[in-house]
């Protein structure tokens, strides 16, 4: 059972939505009907999850008044929407509207975009937020399929994780089919003024008109990475690949929304240097969106095995030494987050099978089900060599296409596939039950990260930072560079770096947060105002988590924080504000700015 939705699939499950909604710009709302059909297996209702809909009506599928009620509201899952079903009745159609502080919606004003013309709307489901824009059955241990008819004011264009339109409508009504069964959290919706560019055969890119081209070119490996996943592990079973840029409060790197990733506009460094993010949501395809997690504690199950299949398409692709180099970052990401994870509350939660009962499950979306995930799945590859590893996970996703599994079902699965019959002995319950890192973890090594590091101490003993051997260096150099700098930097010594290397004018956005750390950490007043700046443009919280901690550490940089937050609080989406509102201790008495 799911803890985190209301939904008695084992007495009435939903199978199919037909959504039919108006999109509202101005009043920011969206009002319609979601129509499901039912698999019944016993008892005389159906339980739908809802948190802030309005409910205004229920009828069956023949027309008639069905009869509901509405639970008392909890905090974090919501209401339960039970719907009253006559024997033999296996369809319901409710009516509603969205609430004001829908927290899966964005509403952007026009200046909040890239072309500060129309305003924008995209919607963020996971984990538990597809809830407050559509009424549904909110597990991912459950699929449905659907269509949807959408209707926006005409001078916009929508897209959905679904068959997409590439040009405009007249009329300004959409329809969309999804026609293989996916779970609720992948149902999504943006709506702007949005163009579509081909990057191949069955790739392309949606983005805002003036950087639809940008996206395209930055992007236009997409076609050869679909090639290289599907060489791994089989075909692609979408049908479409395609990637929509969003407007820069995109609260994440990418959400892998089936047909059509979502995406921030911070990979856009103008020298594809940061589309393994694309690589990752790719290799959702088949690891989360086919293969899926039953209930948010095996989220492990989504990520881990994703990050594996983004570099192995990214070793593919661009060779072992980046491979090496974003594996050692990534390392070093999850010791980091494991620190902070041992200090807090909730050190049970470096264990890779959550315990997420009770508590939000965006609790457990830390580095710790990628890249612990990830280690894990290396340490497998190392123990029954790749091909054996390879031939597995080709079965695995075939086995359990278009299926939610437990931690459960995998253990039982790998055991009787892999590990009995190559006579493999694993500490598989210390890796997946326990906290910590195991010892037999295989830590990634990297000799271009050496150079780097050999260039750091050149720099310490005095060498100026333009005489370093710097040339031809990666974003992944320049952020183990960053992320190495000697402590106690003096006012004198970040001139000179910054002179030199120009990280405070960078358009990358990872060189750029990497460095705005060092600044906060040697107080570097210089790049206050680019702090300032980026931090309420931006809303990806994986840069926003570091700066605001970083300046939570001493009083000064306290003061600052709030001061800019602020500012800028207005521009996340819901799952920031939700992490920064914690980490800030904030106190929000003013209703939320309206645009
Ligand atoms: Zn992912």
């Amino acid at each position: 059972m799911d803890p985190h939705s209301y939904a008695r699939p084992e007495e009435a499950a939903a199978t199919h939505l037909d959504l039919d909604i108006h999109v509202d710009m101005k009043q920011h709302r969206i009002r319609g009907t979601a129509t499901y059909n039912l698999k019944r297996q016993g008892g005389d209702s159906v339980i739908f999850d809802t948190d802030g809909l309005a409910i205004d009506k229920v009828t069956l599928g023949d027309g008639t008044p069905a009869a509901f009620t509405l639970s008392a509201k909890d905090s974090i899952l919501g209401q339960a929407l039970r719907v009253a079903l006559p024997q033999g009745a296996d369809k319901v159609a409710i009516t509603y509207s969205t609430g004001a502080a829908a927290k899966a919606l964005q509403w952007l004003a026009p200046e909040q975009t890239a072309d500060k013309k129309f305003p924008f709307l995209f919607t963020q489901g996971e984990a538990i937020l597809t809830r407050t824009w559509i009424p549904v059955q909110d597990s991912p241990g459950i699929r449905i399929t659907y269509n949807a008819r959408v209707t926006v004011p005409k001078e916009l264009m929508a897209v959905m994780s679904a068959t997409n339109p590439q040009e405009r409508s007249t009329d300004g009504t959409y329809t969309f089919k999804m026609d293989k069964p996916i779970p609720p959290y992948l149902i999504a919706l943006a709506v702007g003024d949005i163009h579509f560019k081909a990057t191949g055969k069955r790739t392309g890119v949606y983005a805002e008109r003036s950087m639809v081209d940008t996206a395209a070119w930055e992007l236009a490996d997409m076609e050869k990475m679909v090639e290289a996943a599907e060489a791994l592990y089989g075909p692609y079973r979408w049908g479409r690949y395609d990637v929509i840029i969003l407007p820069p409060s995109f609260p994440f790197g990418g959400m892998e929304n089936p047909c059509l990733t979502f995406a921030t506009p911070t990979i856009i460094a103008g020298d594809r240097s940061l589309t393994s993010l694309i690589a990752h949501e790719l290799a959702h395809s088949w690891s989360g969106n086919l293969v899926t997690n039953a209930t948010w504690d095996d989220f492990w199950l989504n990520e881990g095995f994703t990050v594996y299949f983004e570099h192995r398409i990214t070793e593919a692709l661009y060779g072992k030494d980046y491979n090496d180099m974003t594996s050692l970052l990534g390392y070093q990401d999850l010791l980091g987050t494991m620190a902070e994870i041992d200090s807090g509350k909730h050190a049970e939660d470096t264990a890779l099978r959550l315990k997420l009962a009770g508590r939000n499950p965006d609790d457990g979306m830390t580095d710790v089900a990628y890249e612990k995930g990830y280690a894990f799945l290396r340490v497998i590859e190392s123990k029954v060599g790749r091909a054996k590893f390879d031939a597995f996970l080709r079965g695995y996703f075939e086995h359990f296409s278009f299926r939610g599994i437990t931690t459960d079902t995998f253990k039982t699965y790998i055991s009787k596939e892999l590990l009995v019959p190559e006579h493999v002995a694993l500490n598989m319950d210390e890796w997946i039950e326990k906290p910590g890192l195991p010892a037999n973890l295989v830590v990634p090594g990297s000799g271009k990260f050496k150079q780097v590091e050999g260039e750091i101490a050149h720099w310490a003993q005095g060498t100026p930072a333009k005489s370093l051997a710097t040339a031809g260096w990666s974003t992944f150099e320049w952020m183990h560079f960053l992320r190495h700098l000697p402590s106690g930097l003096q006012k004198a010594q970040m001139d000179q770096l910054d002179a030199a290397f120009r990280f405070t004018a960078s358009g990358n956005s990872e060189v750029l947060a990497a460095w705005l750390e060092q600044c906060i950490k040697n107080d570097y007043e210089a790049a206050y105002p680019k702090l300032e700046e980026f931090l309420t443009t931006v809303g990806r919280r994986k840069f926003l988590v570091p700066l605001y901690a970083g300046l939570m550490s001493t009083p000064k940089g306290r003061a600052l924080a709030m001061q800019i937050y602020a500012k800028a609080r207005g521009n996340y989406h819901s799952v920031s504000v939700n992490t920064v509102d914690q980490l800030l201790a904030w106190k929000e008495n003013k209703p939320p700015v309206a645009f």
